[in-house]
């Protein structure tokens, strides 16, 4: 059996240093807001190339921390509008709704998937005060033509880089790219815990102040709360866990971007429509997306060969049952990859013979 993403065999891979980590913390005693933590938001800063980095509970938190800072600094308020792509995880919209703004959605660039210009360009109205640029896939959408066009009209770019650590563009790490953004550390991301992780990164000393305080109750001094914050910390067993993979990251995302090469010359199916990857720095392959409209049938064929796949996703933002205020809106290419995309196995503890079998299944294939 070809699984999906063996996370087990994924951090087997650094056991010995994992086991030293967990087992620092626990000698130590000090389990939430020490010293691991201080490390890596300095270390994960340093890599994403960011003045700043606060560690919070999950990617959600991350995204949540940032849009409720910018209200609390008085640069965003209720009604006003974010402009996030229809094919995301659910976590980037409700960000946005649970701070009482409104997601107005852009339909992807069919060739990419992500979210371009033009389709930005479409969604804009006076009231968008934001852009979420969501790195789908481990791919990067942050463009010189979008940041001018956020310029001039003063909006926000949010990168939601739950999916792209390590990915680059023009010499500089997504995360860096924007006025602020979200990390998720969920277990099968590209830099995953051991458990919910996430941070937020920025070059905005304000924003950081405010996020530092928000995400611990509203304090940045004991006892004293300044803001009506949450509880959402990076605990330091995960801390500790995410410096070890921090060290790996590159080279991890260096196999998934070697499986990918192999997926991109080797399939050869009619039926199906790979990634066209023009620079391979600017994608880290959190997952390997193709699109078949028949796609049922090629899952079942993978799935007889032993191979699981999945789907990322198979039902867009704006046609899920809680959004259903915004049902009656057609995303067309959005909702074609909903029906189309399958995503194969592509990790970094994958060999090259898992990664052949996948091929060859894919290439045998018939309608
Ligand atoms: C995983 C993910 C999130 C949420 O991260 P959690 O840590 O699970 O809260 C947000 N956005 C995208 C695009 C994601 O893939």
């Amino acid at each position: 059996m070809i699984p999906y993403l063996p996370l087990n065999q994924i951090n087997a891979r650094y056991n010995p240093e994992l086991q030293d980590a967990v087992n620092r913390v626990i000698t130590k005693g000090i389990y939430l807001l020490g010293e691991e933590t201080r490390l890596f938001e300095e270390e994960y800063a340093l890599y994403t190339g960011t003045q700043y980095c606060t560690g919070c509970g999950n990617g959600y938190d991350a995204l949540w921390l940032i849009i409720r800072a910018y209200k609390e600094m008085g640069i965003f308020t209720d009604g006003d509008e974010i402009i996030v792509p229809a094919n995301t995880f659910i976590a980037s919209v409700l960000a946005i709704t649970h701070n009482g703004l409104k997601p107005v959605f852009a339909d992807p660039a069919p060739k990419t998937s992500l979210i371009d210009i033009e389709g930005i360009e479409k969604a804009i109205t006076p009231r968008c005060k934001a852009v979420m640029l969501v790195h789908l896939y481990g791919r990067n959408c942050y463009s010189e033509e979008i940041a001018s066009l956020c310029r001039q009209r003063g909006m926000k770019i949010i990168e939601d880089n739950a999916q792209a650590h390590g990915c680059i563009y023009n010499g500089k790490r997504t995360g860096s790219l924007g006025d602020a953004a979200a990390h998720s550390f969920y277990p099968g991301k590209n830099l995953g815990a051991l458990g919910d992780g996430g941070a937020i990164t920025t070059n905005d000393s304000a924003l950081h102040a405010t996020i530092q305080a928000l995400h611990n109750y509203g304090s940045a001094l004991k006892y004293h709360h300044t803001l009506e914050g949450v509880n959402s910390r990076l605990d330091e067993i995960q801390a500790a866990a995410l410096r070890v993979k921090l060290r790996h990251l590159d080279a991890d995302n260096n196999r998934r971007k070697e499986i990918a090469k192999r997926y991109i010359s080797e399939i050869s199916n009619e039926a199906v429509c790979l990634p066209i990857v023009p620079d391979y720095d600017g994608h880290v392959f959190h997952i390997f997306p193709l699109f078949t409209e028949h796609r049922d049938a090629l899952r079942l064929h993978l799935e007889e060969a032993g191979i699981k796949t999945l789907i990322h996703y198979p039902i867009p933002v704006h046609k899920q049952e809680c959004y259903k205020e915004h049902g009656t809106q057609s995303y067309p290419v959005a909702e074609q990859q909903a029906r189309t995309e399958l995503s194969l196995p592509c990790h970094p503890a994958m060999s090259d013979s898992d990664a052949a079998k996948v091929i060859e299944a894919v290439n045998s294939f018939h309608i």
